[in-house]
């Protein structure tokens, strides 16, 4: 008590317990990861199980090579029709987001890299960049 952060006042006084925000925040995190791993089978039901963009076709056995992309890239946006999702293997969806931020950081000085912002949507960056053979 005696820290108030300014501007932040909780009128009806009651106190969230620290217990009661780890609930949240594990709660939270836990729908994320469902909701994550949700279209991504959604779209692995719908699509083929081939790289929209390279061609390269995926069995059970290397299923994990293959991603779900967002082609608006909102994350947020699943209809479950299907329509904002794009099956690619990592090679291509890699390239795909890079192409994004280019275009989105075109206007900078394009010296400076943030690898901390470059590695937030890649899990299976050490992997895609085995794949990456000819890299232009
Ligand atoms: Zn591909
Ligand atoms: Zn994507």
């Amino acid at each position: 008590m005696g820290m108030n952060s300014s501007g932040q006042k909780k009128s009806g006084g009651e106190k969230r317990s620290k217990e009661d925000l780890d609930r949240i925040v594990a709660r939270a995190r836990q729908s994320l990861d469902e909701r994550m791993k949700g279209y991504r089978e959604q779209s692995l039901r719908i699509h083929p199980w081939v790289c929209a963009r390279c061609g390269r076709e995926f069995t059970a056995k290397n299923l994990h090579l293959l991603t779900v992309h967002h082609k608006d890239h909102n994350h947020e946006n699943n209809p479950s029709d299907g329509s904002n999702w794009e099956n690619l293997c990592l090679y291509c969806h890699d390239n795909e987001h890079r192409r994004f931020l280019d275009y989105e950081e075109g206007a900078g000085a394009g010296e400076s890299e943030e690898p901390s912002k470059a590695a937030t949507h890649k899990p299976f960056a050490k992997l895609a960049e085995l794949l990456k053979s000819d890299k232009r």
